[in-house]
């Protein structure tokens, strides 16, 4: 072994300082056991020293080392060997490059290579003191091995996302994307539309709010595994497209919680094919509408949601008089193309929300909804649109230069709530079509008799309204409003029908025929024009020349884009005095169209027309919204004074209103006052005005 110590000199004074050389163990010995490959260069680069190890590591004969060789010729011995690879002269060159800088800047140069035997070897070059170097070696094959096995998995693991269409990706430990690779993200750039941010951070169609995130949020928090979680998103371009991400939880080696990582796939395909299915299993193929199975659903949610809203359904079964004649004489295409044309006269017949569905062969039904809380009204409002269609199917259809008519026999049935089976409304529906069969085809019918007789009265009435209307047999009614010593401050003019054999029919029976038929146009018209006309002649009297006239008004009088119009006629035409006219408004009719409503009130308020809120306590006005209206008056509703003397509730209603009616400085007529106890009572609480039997019936103006 060669004595460094003489070589040496910047190592010469290291042996003695130790104890361990000093005594049992020479400096040379214990460089042996060194697990480092040990080579010392002199200043001119020789081989002057080299610890046991380094023969071993570096695989250098023994021979060659005792040479004390020149680093340059180790290097071209290495080269001959094949443990470097290159020109000669360059790596020499290289090598000494090296060497020098060490020298220079004091810094050691620490570099890696490859055995011809496949060791990997890490060596570092340190300078000493006074010229010359030191190189250690430390065999690296094993961590080299590791890494590299990583950098393989690694690049095994991109190439697999590059080809499929899958992805990866990681979370932290707070649920934000750390990670995201795979061609889709890269060829979609999404990545940076994620990264950073958690899954439920980022909008989603079929996830508007947090309640539809939290199944993937529970999962996080509770460090679950979870699949397919399905995410509905508008990427960048556009597009809309559905992913499935599944997740697992990540831990590190100290078992801490440290995210997520999984795949992301993406199947707008699958989705797309599923719609399809669904199609075709839940609608009918040749006309797109419901099949029988899907229309059963339907029904039965229809059942649900009535029994929740209280409203009447109607269900209309509506069959093709002599579809099979057609199909017959004309052919299958034909046959086809008529029931095509029928279920596009449906779905323009009816409303978009009512449901249409095609049973097989020449059998349709109509399911509508939300008609009526009143029987007999919903039964009559099906009984229009049923009528409707029947009129639309009656048209003849041309089909390839033929033209053919099939008219239908419509059976209608009402329903409400749960207490029916599905069969037996469907089986009522039926039967009321063969009603209609039997009555001669083309017509509709109710599966109820005694339905289809006050549908039939109601028609008539209808008729017979209009003939009376026009006839002269509206009578003007009016009833006192009084103030609280019971003196009259005006008149509300209520309508009455002098029918020539029915006799005085009430407005509460007609009114609602007239609304759906429109003649409330006309009628409310000429009540208007009456009013006005009584307020005229009062004013000539000085003792009536303050009264105030009040007239109903409906929903769809106000509704006409020239309602302020006609107002201003009558007023003009009977030269009446403006501000002693009211109009009184319910609140249903208020729920329609507000702004619009807003508008004409204030149109007419600014000419002093005023505006009074019937029936009020009965609906749902809120105080916001009553604030926005130019009102001038609220009428409590008659119910609660009916039982204002027994009814806490009532008495406690009735006070709240005329307290809200103060703070918003409106006037308030307690209506149906009978009794003195009751005025009595509402005059205590604060009330003005009244009106009622107790102060005298509607008479003939
Ligand atoms: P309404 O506007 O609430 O009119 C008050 C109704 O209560 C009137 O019934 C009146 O006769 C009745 N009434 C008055 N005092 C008492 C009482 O002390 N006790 C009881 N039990 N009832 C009392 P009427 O005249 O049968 O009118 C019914 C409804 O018809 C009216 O209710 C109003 O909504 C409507 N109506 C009447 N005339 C017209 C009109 O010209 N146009 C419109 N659109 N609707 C009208
Ligand atoms: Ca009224
Ligand atoms: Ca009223």
């Amino acid at each position: 072994m060669i004595d460094f110590s003489s070589t040496l000199p910047g190592l010469s004074g290291l042996p003695s300082a130790d104890p361990v050389a000093s005594g049992r163990l020479s400096v040379a010995a214990l460089l042996d056991h060194l697990q480092h490959a040990l080579v010392v260069l002199d200043v001119e680069g020789r081989v002057v020293g080299h610890n046991h190890c380094a023969r071993e590591m570096l695989e250098l004969p023994l021979t060659l080392l005792q040479k004390q060789p020149l680093i340059d010729d180790v290097v071209r011995w290495q080269i001959k060997r094949g443990d470097l690879r290159g020109d000669a002269q360059r790596l020499v060159e290289r090598v000494w490059y090296h060497l020098r800088r060490v020298q220079e800047t004091g810094q050691p140069h620490i570099y890696t290579y490859t055995t011809a035997g496949g060791r990997t070897l890490q060596g570092t070059t340190i300078a000493v003191p006074g010229g010359g170097w030191v190189r250690t070696y430390v065999d690296v094959t094993r961590h080299a091995q590791a890494a590299n096995f990583l950098r393989e998995s690694e690049e095994r693991f991109r190439s697999l996302t590059e080809l499929s269409a899958d992805w990866y990706w990681e979370w932290d430990a707070e649920g934000r994307y750390t990670r995201l690779e795979g061609r889709l993200i890269r060829e979609t750039s999404t990545a940076e539309m994620f990264l950073g941010r958690c899954a439920w951070d980022v909008p989603a169609l079929n996830r508007p709010t947090a309640r539809e995130w939290r199944p993937l949020i529970e999962a996080f928090e509770q460090r679950r595994v979870f699949r397919r979680f399905e995410i509905q998103r508008r990427l960048q371009d556009g597009r809309v497209v559905w992913f499935s991400i599944s997740g697992m939880p990540v831990y590190d080696a100290q078992g801490r919680f440290a995210g997520y990582r999984g795949v992301g796939r993406d199947v707008t395909r699958r989705k797309a094919d599923q719609a399809t299915i669904e199609r075709l299993a839940f609608y009918d193929s040749l006309t797109g509408l419901y099949n029988r199975r899907s229309f059963q659903d339907k029904l039965t949610q229809a059942q649900a949601a009535s029994a929740r809203s209280g409203q009447w359904s109607a269900l209309c079964f509506i069959d093709l008089d002599n579809f099979k004649d057609i199909n017959d004489a004309f052919g299958h295409g034909v046959g086809d193309q008529l029931l095509q044309t029928v279920a596009k006269r449906l779905r323009e017949a009816v409303r978009e929300e009512d449901t249409i569905a095609r049973l097989g062969g020449d059998e349709f039904v109509v399911l509508l909804e939300d008609l009526d809380r009143e029987e007999e009204q919903a039964a009559w409002r099906a009984q229009h649109v049923a009528e409707k269609i029947r009129v639309a199917l009656e048209r003849p259809v041309t089909v390839d230069g033929h033209e053919v008519q099939s008219t239908p026999s419509i059976g209608i049935t009402v329903f409400r709530g749960r207490s029916d089976a599905v069969e037996d409304i469907l089986g009522r529906a039926d039967l009321a079509m063969y009603h209609s069969k039997a009555a001669g085809r083309n017509a509709v019918r109710f599966f109820d008799p005694a339905m289809q007789e006050a549908v039939l009265a109601r028609a008539t009435l209808q008729r017979e309204l209009r003939h009376g209307l026009r006839d002269g047999e509206l009578r003007l009614y009016g009833q006192p409003i009084v103030d609280d010593k019971a003196q009259v401050v005006g008149y509300e003019a209520l309508l009455r029908w002098q029918h020539p054999l029915r006799g005085m029919v009430s407005p509460a029976e007609f009114i609602p025929v007239a609304e759906q038929s429109g003649l409330i146009l006309p009628m409310g018209q000429w009540v208007l024009r009456q009013a006005c006309a009584h307020l005229a002649a009062w004013a000539r009297d000085p003792q009536r020349a303050h009264w105030t006239m009040a007239v109903n008004l409906s929903a769809r009088q106000l509704r006409q884009p020239d309602f302020v119009q006609s107002v201003q006629t009558a007023l003009a035409e009977t030269g009446a005095n403006p501000s002693r006219l009211k109009l009184e408004l319910t609140e249903s009719l208020l729920l329609h169209d507000v702004e619009d409503t807003i508008v004409k009130m204030a149109a007419l308020s600014a000419m002093g027309v005023q505006f009074a809120l019937d029936d009020f306590g009965t609906g749902y006005s809120s105080l916001a919204y009553l604030k926005r209206l130019p009102l001038d008056q609220l009428k409590i509703d008659r119910t609660f004074v009916r039982d204002i003397l027994d009814d806490p509730n009532d008495a406690a209603i009735a006070r709240t209103i005329l307290q809200l009616a103060n703070s918003l400085e409106l006037s308030v007529v307690a209506e149906g006052v009978e009794t003195v106890a009751q005025f009595e009572t509402l005059r205590a609480m604060g009330c003005r005005l009244f009106q009622g039997y107790h102060f005298g019936r509607p008479t003939a103006l």
